[in-house]
């Protein structure tokens, strides 16, 4: 970018005016469909996020006009804008499904900003020449559910899509029962996938599957461009980028669900917000996605998953890479150095700990331990852990945490080894407990939560939805107004399922 594009860019954008660079759509016609989204019969705004508008560049008022929700709805075209679906495959539950693609996902184009480019995706404007047997639509419920979790997740520090808004409609949709449709509009440097890469491998189209290689090594991985095996480069980075996000959603309890390779963005973000889930009380061999009746993709078996959905990815880039030792290196070695090396440094930051040290896996393997025989609230352990002094003082000190669990010898026991650790070195009290505030999440998008916000929305009230949006962009911190949406599953929730449904 020259310096005049770059004030260009910097300067706040209307619609009409957001600088469209489509680079994906310049790939040959192979990689996807041009088309007209059907878009939504009299669309209105449901909600937005300023920090998605402000990722574009959009100018803060665009967000209420009507034109926004009209291009939005995929009503109408924005300037610049090249409408496609992209084509791809991907292995379901472990099972090669053969082609699958854009069903209801349609491309409006790449924006040139200051932070980089991020493509607008319309979810739910249509069927697509990928629909398969899908109507190509999306409901206000499950669009809630991804507005919600991708917004949440970018403040957690979790790398992952993005939500701009979602506009909604009376048109009706049926799933189990008759529900209305609305459309999720997300953002994304780029919705590259794994599956992208199998698609062209499994049909043997080497060139294809060089250009597509080429076209993101060129975007976001320049690093490999001049490595000895670039593609192997590009598959090493992947494998350390999606080890980060794995080892992140494992430290805060977070299940995607439908880990299908189909499903896992080449730039290592968490993508496609299905039936996932927070832990409540938590089960390491918990199943978030009720669809999943095997467990492919509980809590434990994510770490797991994605490193096997990255050997998916390299067999489809064996032709490229050409080594067969070559490529289980460049996932096996970085996978687990990135997963173990982050894993350990998010739980040792979680439990106040400082720098992590030789043993700490011993003391973190306890507390999973403890906390699955307890069937703990996850997110409220770590954070009154947080309240705990180093040296408790009185018996009820401990309370806070020692009420969470049911075997208090055990949590005792715990907590005794915890403290031996941390008077062998780390921050003093209040030092420690605003550290371990800063990683430690008050408020997630427990199901509970998500599911109150969409009762509500089905009902034409979007107030608990705004509310529910406004409290989880600050989740360290302590919000009077939100505390509510700190609380574990209340009695109705508890028979709650998310199912693949959408
Ligand atoms: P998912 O597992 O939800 O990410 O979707 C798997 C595949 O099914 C993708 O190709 C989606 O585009 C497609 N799909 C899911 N729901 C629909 C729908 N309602 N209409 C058309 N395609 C869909
Ligand atoms: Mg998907």
């Amino acid at each position: 970018m020259t310096d005049s594009q770059a004030r260009q860019a910097d300067r706040p954008h209307r619609l009409e005016t957001l600088p469209f660079d489509n680079s994906f759509a310049r790939l040959p016609q192979e990689f996807h469909t041009r088309l007209a989204p059907w878009g939504l019969p009299d669309p209105h705004l449901v909600i937005a996020s300023d920090e998605a508008a402000a990722l574009l560049g959009l100018h803060a008022g665009e967000l209420d006009r009507p034109e926004f929700v009209d291009a939005l709805a995929g009503n109408s075209t924005l300037p610049g804008s090249e409408i496609l679906s992209a084509v791809y495959s991907g292995h379901q539950f472990g099972h090669w499904a053969g082609q699958l693609g854009d069903g209801r996902a349609h491309l409006l184009g790449e924006v040139r900003t200051a932070s980089g480019p991020w493509e607008i995706q319309l979810k739910g404007a249509g069927r697509t020449p990928y629909s398969r047997m899908g109507d190509g639509r999306a409901v206000l419920r499950s669009s809630i559910r991804e507005f919600l979790c991708s917004e949440a997740m970018a403040a957690l520090g979790i790398p992952t899509t993005r939500a701009l808004a979602i506009v909604g409609s009376s048109h009706p949709v049926q799933r189990e029962e008759r529900e209305t449709a609305a459309v999720c509009a997300r953002l994304a440097p780029s919705f590259v996938r794994f599956g992208s890469f199998e698609h062209w491998a499994a049909n043997q189209r080497e060139n294809e599957l060089r250009m597509l290689a080429d076209y993101v090594i060129e975007r976001f991985y320049p690093e490999a461009r001049d490595a000895a095996n670039p593609a192997a480069a590009m598959l090493a980075e992947v494998s350390r980028r999606t080890a980060a996000m794995t080892a992140r959603w494992q430290a805060v309890g977070f299940m995607h669900g439908v880990m299908n390779t189909d499903n896992m963005s080449i730039l290592g973000l968490t993508l496609d917000y299905g039936p996932f889930g927070f832990m409540d009380a938590f089960d390491a061999g918990h199943i978030c996605n009720h669809t999943d009746r095997g467990g492919r993709y509980s809590y434990r078996n994510q770490p797991h998953v994605a490193h096997w959905n990255l050997h998916a990815l390299g067999h489809a880039l064996m032709p490229l890479i050409g080594d067969e030792a070559a490529m289980r290196e460049a996932i096996d070695r970085n996978y687990a150095e990135v997963y173990n090396r982050d894993f350990v440094e998010l739980m040792c930051a979680k439990l106040g700990l400082g720098d992590a040290r030789e043993d700490d896996d011993v003391l973190i393997s306890r507390l999973y331990g403890l906390l699955d025989a307890n069937h703990t609230d996850y997110t409220l352990f770590f954070r009154n852990l947080g309240v705990l002094p180093a040296a408790p003082r009185t018996p009820t000190d401990d309370a806070p945490v020692r009420d969470l669990l049911i075997d208090r010898a055990a949590c005792d026991a715990w907590l005794a080894e915890w403290r031996a650790r941390l008077h062998s070195g780390a921050p003093a009290d209040a030092e420690r407990q605003r550290a371990m505030n800063a990683v430690n999440p008050k408020y997630v998008l427990r199901n509970w939560i998500a599911e109150t916000a969409i009762r509500a929305a089905r009902q034409g009230d979007y107030s608990e939805l705004h509310a529910v949006h406004q409290c989880l962009k600050k989740p360290f911190d302590e919000q009077p107004g939100h505390q509510r949406f700190a609380a574990p599953p209340p009695d109705w929730a508890e028979g709650l399922e998310v199912s693949c449904s959408s």
